[in-house]
């Protein structure tokens, strides 16, 4: 079976315009290799297009997708999995400057976890809720405090699992070191698919997650 048409015509126009107008920049990161700022972790949602997001361009992001943008805590090496590879090839390899998890508004995977995982369209047992569930975890060890009404309580999820995310960044040997180096730093950021608009995930002093505007 040949390629997807959309994906055929989409990638003719890729090359004939894209590429062809930043030949010279792709020539450069062909030749000398990736220099990304930024290691971004964020949601498989097709609406997040993370360059038209940070007017980013080629070499600029490195990227870690994953369902709700999530970030376990450090494991050992022997049950490492692909998000935790890609952390170490950026903060340790490519000396990212920056780590940014972003989640966004109306996700699929935070909305499963605060129905409480039940989804008829997964399978059994989902893997949906099986990758979810140190975040089903980690809330009910804290208490769960999250208000009970369905879509006040996936819009507070989504952003306590970021600030959670963020959390675990830090128990990660070579980020730790990193950030008590002064050679990174780490934000956890809210995409509004309504607005369009970014928001920083901030820590309370009584440990609660809010927003912020960017300056802030
Ligand atoms: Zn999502």
């Amino acid at each position: 079976m040949a390629l997807d048409t959309i994906l055929v015509d989409g990638h003719k126009q890729f090359v004939s315009h894209t590429y062809h107008n930043e030949l010279t920049k792709y020539e450069n990161l062909a030749k000398n290799g990736q220099p990304p700022h930024t290691l971004l972790i964020t949601c498989s949602d097709s609406r997040i297009v993370p360059h038209d997001i940070f007017g980013a361009g080629p070499g600029d992001l490195f990227m870690v997708r994953n369902i709700a943008a999530q970030v376990s805590p450090f494991v050992a090496v022997s049950e490492s999995t692909s998000s935790q590879a890609a952390l170490e090839y950026g903060v340790t390899a490519l000396k990212v400057r920056n780590i940014i998890v972003m989640g966004h508004t109306g996700c699929g995977g935070i909305a499963h976890v605060a129905a409480g995982n039940a989804c008829p369209d997964f399978g059994t047992p989902s893997l949906v809720s099986t990758w979810m569930r140190p975040l089903d975890t980690w809330i009910k060890n804290h208490g769960d405090t999250l208000p009970s009404e369905p879509q006040a309580r996936a819009s507070a999820l989504e952003i306590t699992s970021i600030g959670v995310s963020v959390q675990n960044l830090g128990t990660f040997p070579f980020i730790s070191e990193a950030i008590k180096r002064g050679d990174l730093n780490i934000h956890g950021t809210l995409y509004d698919i309504h607005t369009g608009l970014l928001h920083l995930v901030k820590e309370t002093p009584s440990g609660d997650f809010i927003l912020k505007d960017l300056s802030g």
